[in-house]
């Protein structure tokens, strides 16, 4: 049989579209990523990258953020920032732009969400002691009813005032920070790696809490596993997630909290009552910003699932969330990011 010249012309064009296709899986295969892990903001914080121009760089440049972000932001602290906030007596601060944009989404998300998530609670964080939980020599116990009482009376965001870059604490309320910072940093890292190389890819973990900064092999999503709440076994997960972008974060009952007579004490306090939150064990949200992700995480676990999985997705996030029971209850878009794309 003879082969007409049109045909000659396909069978060419497919043989090179072969060796492209090879070419390019040899070259990803090869793309390498570089990573390293320090201890900032009372966490592991691994940054993995890969980048034509200078990973090591860019990981220390990234990793210098976050301890820039914890000398500034850090209530155990006492010359941060938000120590100096805290400790004004009442009278007018004058934040830098950086602060006034961190605490202006905390306050927008505090109302959103009528006060679930709320940045003033400081002083209840601090008669718990919560702030402190990862030092060597924490010792748990449970403050007095009266404590807990007068504690919720100087705590809540309706007592921050801000006016322009101007901030007031009323009522003795005091900031803190811990449960929308360690988004914001994570943005941050994303920020300053793309700044350095746009074409960088990889992701920051800052202790299961996790940014994007590019797709995998600069094509592929990241598969990310969501912990069982209730498991040993780092590695047995509730559900898994495919990102290529945005951010994923996590808060449970499981690591940071102790045990007294059988009860769990954790570090995330219903403002209402000033006690840890019961009958949530995990709230997990995807979000664009890890900022967002970080701070609907926490509200999520206040609210729990059943009211978040309905108005997460009005506030941005989508979210899969666990209850005492273990039942699991997730938003409606949630599905979207369980599937590969
Ligand atoms: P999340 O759910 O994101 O946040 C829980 C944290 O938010 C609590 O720890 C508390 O700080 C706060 N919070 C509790 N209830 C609420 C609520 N209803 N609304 C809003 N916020 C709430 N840990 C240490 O052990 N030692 C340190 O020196 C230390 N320094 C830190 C410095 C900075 C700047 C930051 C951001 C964190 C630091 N941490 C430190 C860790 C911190 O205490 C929390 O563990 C961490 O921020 C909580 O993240 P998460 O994802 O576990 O939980
Ligand atoms: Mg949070």
């Amino acid at each position: 049989m003879r082969l007409t010249r049109n045909s000659w012309i396909l069978i060419a064009s497919f043989a090179v579209l072969v060796i492209i296709l090879i070419t390019t899986a040899v070259l990803r295969d090869t793309e390498e990523y570089v990573s390293k892990v320090e201890i900032a903001l009372g966490t592991t914080v691994r940054v993995v990258i890969a980048s034509d121009k200078n990973p090591a760089l860019i990981i220390e440049s990234v990793l210098r953020e976050f301890r820039r972000i914890e000398e500034k932001f850090s209530v155990n602290l006492a010359d941060s920032e938000i120590s100096r906030i805290n400790g004004n007596n009442g009278q007018p601060y004058e934040m830098d732009e950086e602060m006034a944009f961190v605490i202006e989404r905390a306050l927008t998300i505090a109302k959103a969400t009528n006060g679930a998530f709320d940045p003033a609670l400081g002083n209840l964080i601090n008669l718990w002691g919560f702030d402190k939980i990862g030092d060597v020599d924490f010792k748990g116990r449970v403050p007095s009813d009266d404590a807990i009482l007068a504690a919720v009376a100087s705590s809540g965001y309706e007592n921050v005032e801000v006016n322009g870059v101007y901030i007031t604490l009323n009522n003795g309320v005091k900031l803190d920070l811990g449960g929308i910072v360690k988004g914001y940093a994570i943005d941050r890292g994303i920020a300053i790696a793309q700044e350095m190389d746009p074409k960088a890819t990889g992701y920051i973990d800052a202790g299961r809490d996790i940014g994007i900064i590019g797709p995998k092999f600069s094509s592929d999503s990241w598969s990310i596993g969501v912990q069982h709440p209730r498991s040993d076994n780092p590695g047995e997960y509730l559900d898994v997630v495919y990102l290529e972008k945005g951010s994923i974060v996590t808060s449970g009952d499981y690591e940071r909290f102790f045990i007294i007579d059988g009860v769990r004490y954790h570090h995330i306090i219903n403002p209402k009552t000033g006690y840890p939150v019961v009958k949530t064990v995990s709230a997990t949200v995807i979000s664009s910003t890890a900022m967002d992700a970080d701070a609907l995480s926490t509200a999520a676990f206040v609210l729990g699932g059943e009211f978040a999985s309905v108005i997460l997705p009005s506030l941005g996030g989508q979210g899969l969330f666990v209850n005492d029971e273990m039942e699991q209850f997730t938003t409606e878009g949630w599905s979207f990011f369980t599937e590969k794309r």
